[in-house]
This record gives structure tokens, sequence and C-alpha cells, in this order.
């Protein structure tokens, strides 16, 4: 009875004693591979966040006192160019903050840290980057749209100078053209009219006059006045009616004096006007004598 617990109890020991073995084994492991590899660097050692337009992107920049081991050349040239990126971005709106090529060049640098520094934590570093190219080609999208806004309105400028420029000779055009037709019309009736009222000397003296008066500017104002475009009857209508006879039209009358050199018409045979007539006075449509003739200020 006595052996037998006295053997239970030494195969207890012997195997307390292969545990503590196995122990320690394990620790001696773990420090021999602790020898080996470090602890991985913490990813927020040395980032701070920045805000930038309700974004944020992570900027790791390493002090210079802990920056030690193979990669801190690297890693020191990698932060600088980042800043750089960073002080474009801040900068203003529109600047280009880094070119694809600086971009892929740091991509390839920020990779080379961790094959001579396993532990050191590069996710900071490439997400600055990585968010520097985007904004970088929002930036680059925006230059564009601008620049293509602005060549817009300055074609619209143009058009808009172009078509002003052509309206305003097209209308200096027609004003020269109505200017010469309405000239040429009233001087045409006004000579038929004293062609057909007077006697061959009076009506050469007056056509004369009538030519005269149509090279003078008050002249021409007085016939851009009374012309109306368009609208304006043929002269011949005036050529048929012998101005001497009573008009067979049954509007309204006007009365001048058959002198040769009436200028005026009346409404009336015995207007103020018409009392120094030495010929005799006839009467006429109001609308013929409206087209040769202006009105009497007496009775009009
Ligand atoms: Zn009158």
């Amino acid at each position: 009875m006595s052996k037998r617990y006295l053997l239970c109890l030494l195969l207890l020991v012997q195997q307390i004693a292969h545990a503590q073995v196995y122990e320690l084994a394990a620790v001696g492991l773990a420090l021999g591979a602790g020898a080996f590899q470090k602890k991985p660097q913490d990813p927020n050692a040395y980032v701070t966040m920045l805000a930038y337009k309700g974004k944020s992107v992570s900027q790791k920049r390493t002090p210079p006192d802990k920056l030690k081991g193979k990669a801190a050349a690297e890693i020191a040239r990698v932060e600088a160019a980042l800043a750089v990126c960073s002080a474009n971005l801040l900068a203003d709106e529109l600047r280009p903050i880094c070119t694809d090529q600086q971009y892929f060049d740091l991509q390839l640098a920020i990779k080379r840290i961790p094959w001579a520094q396993k532990e050191w934590s590069v996710s900071a570093y490439d997400a600055e980057n990585d968010f520097y190219r985007s904004e970088n080609y929002w930036r680059t999208q925006r230059r564009e749209q601008l620049a293509r806004e602005v060549q817009q309105a300055q074609q619209v400028a143009q058009q808009a100078r172009a078509r002003h420029e052509q309206d305003s000779l097209f209308s200096i055009e027609q004003r020269q053209s109505f200017r010469a037709d309405s000239i040429s019309r009233l001087a045409q009736a006004r000579k038929q009219a004293i062609a057909d009222s007077l006697d061959e000397p009076r009506r050469k003296a007056r056509a004369y006059e009538l030519d005269m008066a149509l090279l003078t500017p008050a002249g021409r104002r007085l016939v851009e006045a009374s012309a109306k475009p368009k609208t304006h009857p043929a002269p011949k209508s005036v050529a048929k009616r012998p101005v001497a006879r009573p008009s067979k039209s049954t509007g309204p009358s006007a009365y001048f004096c058959t002198s040769g050199n009436t200028v005026k018409y009346h409404s009336s045979s015995t207007c103020q006007g018409l009392t120094r007539c030495g010929a005799s006075i006839s009467r006429i449509s109001l609308r013929e004598a409206e087209q040769t003739m202006d009105p009497c200020k007496f009775c009009h």
C-alpha cells in the first residue's frame, strides 16, 4: 500500500518536472526569436491628422532623434517629399500638388523602407501619398473646366461682337438705300406734279429750284421726314391726274394755289394762307396733296 503510493508520487513529480522543462524551452525559443525580429511599430506612431475640405489625411513625421535603423535615410527622404506635397496642397486650391512621376517615385521609396527595416510602419505614408494623388486629379479636372469656361466666354463675346458689327453695317446700308429711294421718289413726284400744272418756262424753273432744294441738308431732311418706306405710292398716280382739275377721288380734299411756287396745301379754299395767291385755287385729294406738299400752318 505505501509502496504503491510512493510510486504514484514519483510519477507525479516526474510529470511536473517535464512540464517545467517544456515551459522553459518555450520561453527560450521566444527569447531567441525576439533577438531576430523586433516588435512591429505602432502604425499611429508620429502620426497626426490633417483636415482638408471635410476630408482628413494621416501625416507621419518622425522626429530626427527617433530616426534610427537601416532605413533612416530613406524614411527622412519620403517624409520630406510628402511635406513638399502637403505644402502645395495648402498653398491654394488649384495648384498642382505633385506629378504622377513624383507619386510613383514616392510609392517605390515607401516600399523600400520595410525591406531594410521590417518593423517600420509605412501605412500612413501610403495613405498620404494616395490622398495627394486623388486631390491632384480633382485639381487637374477643375483647372481644365475653368479653362474651358474661359474659352467659351471668349467665344460668346467674340460672336456677340461679330453679330453687332454685322447688324450695324446692315442698318447703315438700309438707312442709306432708304434715304436715296425716298429722295428720288419724292423728287420725281414733285417734278411730275409741277409738269402737269405749269407752262414750260415756269416748269423748268421750278424743277431746277426743286433739284437745288434736294441737294441742301434742309431739303433732304424735308424729303426724309415726309417720305414713308414701302407704303409710299408710285409717283405715276400723280402724273395721271392733272392737279389743276378737281380730283375724282372721294376722300377728303385739300386746296392749293396753282401759281407754280406752291409748297403748302390747305384744308379750306378760304384759308388765310391762300389770300395772296395770284393764280387760281385748285382742289385736290388730301392724299395727293400730302405726297407733294406740306400742310399749311394756318389751317392745320
Ligand atoms: Zn391754309
